[in-house]
């Protein structure tokens, strides 16, 4: 027994010294990725429920690197979150969403909504406020058309700081949702003083809508406290029509996922919304 303890105690360490030399190897790399403009930002179309239209995009984030191939956000990020690199990666990605948006409407593409992850690093920032206003002013775009997406921890961490950071937001005319909405611990009396307009219900809740009483039943409970506290929902990774024809039965607002587009580069974006237009 001593010896296997001992034996599972190298087999951890070296696994987490493999790990650390990972996380090293990929922070020093998206430091390079991010000089050497090798970032890059996918889109995937937000359609409204009841026009069939394209209201919205979001923004993603696509990190190839030349040997290690596709990383995910869901890996990176934490990474540039731990190391503090996500602020310049988040003013990079702000910036470039609101320059694409711009030219896409200078293209004659309707004015759609641009909607940016934020990380919670980003959003404990003083100067947050002022940073988004003069990226907006910088593009020349309306501030309502950018939407910065908050996920409720962000939020729940320091409601009250939360709430003064919002309303900065709010009063210069930005828009909030808040993302992964249920997977949190958002409180409802603060959900009535967040300045949210929009509700981001998880994709966990949708995936399994078809056949699980108890995603329904959270579902529809999001959509109808949602109504009743004057709120807009978009339900995300929607991929089938069950799944569609469910959320359009409980008058969620918006949808987003693969049974309409995945994520995709900017050149197809526009196509994407003229065919669906028409
Ligand atoms: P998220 O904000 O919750 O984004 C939704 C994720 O679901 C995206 O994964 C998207 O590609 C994926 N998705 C969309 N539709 C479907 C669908 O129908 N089915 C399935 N299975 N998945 C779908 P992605 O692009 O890998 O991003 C993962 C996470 O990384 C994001 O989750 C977000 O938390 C983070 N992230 C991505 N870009 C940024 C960014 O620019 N800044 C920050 N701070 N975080 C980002
Ligand atoms: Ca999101
Ligand atoms: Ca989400
Ligand atoms: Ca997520």
């Amino acid at each position: 027994a001593k010896q296997d303890g001992r034996n599972t105690y190298r087999f951890f360490t070296a696994e987490m010294q493999a790990e650390s030399a990972r996380i090293l190897l990929l922070e020093n790399a998206l430091r390079r990725a991010l000089e050497r403009d090798q970032l890059k930002l996918h889109y995937q179309p937000q359609i409204c429920m009841t026009s069939g239209r394209v209201i919205g995009t979001e923004a993603l984030l696509r990190w190839h690197h030349p040997d290690l191939g596709a990383i995910s956000p869901a890996e990176f990020i934490p990474i540039a979150e731990a190391s503090g690199l996500i602020l310049q990666i988040g003013e990079w990605v702000l910036r470039t969403a609101c320059l694409q948006l711009k030219d896409w409407m200078t293209q004659g593409l309707p004015p759609i909504i641009m909607a940016v992850n934020l990380s919670s690093v980003q959003f404990r920032r003083a100067d947050l406020p002022s940073l988004v206003s003069r990226i907006l002013d910088e593009c020349q775009l309306a501030p309502a058309l950018l939407e910065l997406e908050l996920t409720e921890g962000v939020a729940m961490n320091d409601p009250l700081g939360a709430i003064a950071v919002m309303n900065d937001l709010h009063d210069r005319g930005i828009r909030m949702s808040i993302d992964d909405f249920g997977t949190g611990y958002s409180s409802l009396s603060y959900l009535k003083k967040f300045r949210v307009y929009k509700l981001k219900i998880d994709q966990q809740f949708v995936r399994d809508l078809s056949d699980d009483p108890e995603d329904r039943a959270i579902v529809s409970a999001i959509i109808s406290m949602a109504k009743s506290l004057g709120l807009q929902t978009i339900a995300e990774g929607v991929e089938t029509q069950g799944q569609l024809d469910f959320l359009r039965e409980q008058g969620c607002n918006e949808v987003q996922g693969y049974l309409f587009a995945k994520p995709m580069p900017a050149e197809e974006f526009g196509p994407f919304v003229q065919a669906r237009t028409r």
